[in-house]
């Protein structure tokens, strides 16, 4: 479970990113995971010993919502960001912020998964 400090932080942030969005989509209800989803990742710099980071993605809420009542729901959301978040047809990017309480600690606010361009994809073949 989170803590409420974590959570009202959360909320916080995901308004004023809503806020921002509001010419473009409509507002929906934000959903605030009961649960806490973790990645854990090694990026490119060669010192790096990994990172460990909840996901706050509204997304992922949306998934967990449609599939609580289901017995491997665990299942679902793993294959969910695993298979398709970063499938191999993506060309993922994790987007990360920091609490303003913490500001050392980052956590990750969504995902940008675009497909991969026909470029990257030919050169995957050749
Ligand atoms: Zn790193």
């Amino acid at each position: 479970m989170r803590d409420d400090e974590e959570i009202n932080e959360a909320v916080n942030k995901k308004d004023s990113v809503i806020r921002q969005l509001d010419l473009f989509e409509k507002k929906q209800d934000l959903y605030i995971l009961p649960i806490r989803i973790v990645i854990k990742f090694v990026c490119k710099d060669s010192q790096c010993k990994g990172h460990k980071m909840s996901i706050l993605d509204w997304e992922l809420g949306q998934l967990y919502r449609k599939v609580i009542k289901r017995p491997n729901w665990q299942a679902k959301i793993k294959a969910k960001i695993m298979q398709e978040i970063f499938g191999e047809n993506r060309d993922t990017y994790i987007i990360l912020g920091n609490m303003v309480s913490h500001p050392q600690t980052f956590c990750v606010l969504g995902f940008f998964w675009p497909l991969k361009s026909p470029y990257h994809q030919m050169h995957l073949f050749t």
